[in-house]
């Protein structure tokens, strides 16, 4: 929300939230630019109400940093950051674009989703027909004749884009990439712990890319025990999001 006062209604941030259902994280983005705040109520009973209602609150300054945002921040788990010039305001607006790691006290709950296959039609073959993709039916923009697309597995609507949720039946459309995507934002891979390489002792070779360890330190997964080098650990943890140790144990077993 773009706001000039931290306006006191809890209703407020829970119309932001109020589609979200339980297991989702509630985040509520404001872009501050005013030093001042005037708020019809006590500030603080916000606070605890959002706190409460485990609405995470994140504000981004476009002046000077202000101490009720420093508190509003810090009591509900969010981040503040005051901007230095235009490029480190675009910066910090994207560091919010990643989903922040679940919460243990996040509830669970399974949903059903479908991973549709993308079928691909082409002109030549005799028995394609183009349809129009149920996405329009809602949206003001005008419906495209294609030929393939994403068919529900349930009731067989057809989309061009993926994801989506079914017009027709209501569920979730997904591709595995996807999800394989939000996972490691939710779960993210737990660091590898960093040893000298004068203090190591064992195997001499990395477990992912099979080379020597020759530089300074070595980095132990904690789960699986196995060793890796200085690039594959940098790999793992930012391309990879998986321990491939973890990954051969639980294949096998
Ligand atoms: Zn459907
Ligand atoms: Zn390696
Ligand atoms: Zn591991």
């Amino acid at each position: 929300m773009f706001t000039n006062n931290l306006v006191n209604y809890p209703e407020l941030y829970l119309f932001y939230c109020r589609h979200m259902p339980a297991h989702t994280s509630r985040e509520v983005l404001v872009i501050f630019s005013s030093l001042t705040t005037c708020d019809p109520g006590n500030i603080y009973e916000l606070i605890k109400t959002l706190n409460g209602l485990k609405i995470r609150v994140s504000v981004i300054g476009l002046s000077a940093e202000v101490r009720v945002c420093t508190i509003l921040t810090r009591e509900t788990g969010g981040s503040y950051n005051v901007i230095l010039d235009e490029s480190h305001f675009k910066e910090l607006l994207l560091l919010h674009v990643k989903p922040p790691p679940a919460s243990s006290s996040s509830e669970c709950s399974l949903i059903r989703m479908g991973f549709p296959q993308h079928v691909i039609a082409s002109l030549s073959d005799q028995d394609a027909k183009p349809s129009f993709s149920m996405a329009h039916l809602d949206s003001s923009s005008e419906p495209e004749l294609s030929l393939g697309g994403y068919y529900c597995p349930q009731c067989r609507a057809k989309y061009t884009e993926l994801p989506v949720e079914c017009k027709v039946c209501g569920l979730t459309l997904v591709s595995a990439p996807h999800l394989a995507r939000s996972f490691h934002h939710l779960f993210p891979l737990e660091a590898f712990q960093e040893t000298p390489l004068e203090e190591y002792e064992g195997e001499r070779f990395c477990e992912a890319c099979q080379g020597e360890l020759k530089d300074k330190s070595v980095f132990t997964c904690l789960a699986c025990k196995k060793v890796f080098c200085v690039e594959c650990d940098i790999f793992i943890h930012d391309t990879l999001h998986c321990c491939p140790g973890c990954m051969q144990i639980d294949g096998t077993s």
